[in-house]
């Protein structure tokens, strides 16, 4: 699902990827995650994708049967500056990334966890595009969208009324999906430096969350640093 607003291929993700496990891999959790999902398995397959689907950004994947993804990423590179976050295999692979200056966005090394690559890529993404408070409708899988502009949580359709903090709680969750964020972060964010307050404060409204949008909400305790959505 992409978010309200936005055509489908401005949430587009090319994969370029010669190892089906892995391009599927990421493909689902992508999905999961409301992007369009577009594979290809050579360099010139992927350029020719990038090119006709306009995506928001290109995982490349170094090693590919015909031009490596050094080259693919020289020939993005040439007419646009479309993220791109490379998958790599060997240290040797991100020292030439990181060295040649081919204007790679970040990099992730093999094998790597599906949402440590979603959680690169939102964090690119956000980067380069803020969210658009006004606009934006949040779309956190399970069927729970989250309105921004009308401060509005809906779950497969059906509002739930939630308050402010709880909503603010789970709106920065929604903007940092994947990532695991301890309680002191949580506070930071949605409460700001500056409050004085307990770290059960956090726990008290997740558990309120959790209370009122149920089993479909994608929250999770990270053992040992805080919770993690998505
Ligand atoms: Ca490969």
């Amino acid at each position: 699902m992409n978010a309200v607003g936005e055509s489908a291929s401005e949430r587009s993700v090319v994969v370029i990827e010669d190892d089906p496990s892995i391009a599927d891999l990421i493909e689902m959790y992508l999905r999961r995650a409301g992007f369009r999902v577009l594979q290809a398995a050579t360099g010139e397959r992927g350029l020719q994708l990038i090119e006709q689907q306009r995506p928001v950004i290109v995982l490349l994947d170094i090693g590919l049967p015909d031009i490596d993804g050094f080259e693919v990423c020289r020939r993005i590179r040439a007419t646009s500056m479309l993220p791109v976050l490379f998958l790599t295999a060997r240290d040797g692979e991100i020292d030439r990334v990181l060295g040649l200056e081919l204007g790679a966005d970040d990099y992730v090394t093999k094998p790597f966890s599906p949402r440590e690559v979603v959680a690169r890529v939102h964090a690119i993404l956000r980067r380069g595009q803020p969210v658009k408070p006004d606009t934006s409708v949040l779309d956190i899988g399970e069927g729970i969208e989250i309105d921004l502009a009308r401060r509005e949580v809906l779950v497969h359709g059906r509002s739930v009324a939630l308050a402010t903090r709880e909503f603010d709680l789970l709106s920065h969750f929604a903007r940092n999906q994947g990532i695991a964020m301890s309680r002191q972060q949580l506070i930071d964010g949605v409460w700001g430096a500056d409050w004085y307050g307990d770290d059960r404060t956090v726990d008290v409204h997740v558990r309120q969350l959790r209370k009122k949008l149920g089993d479909d909400l994608p929250l999770a305790t990270v053992w040992g640093i805080g919770y993690r959505l998505g």
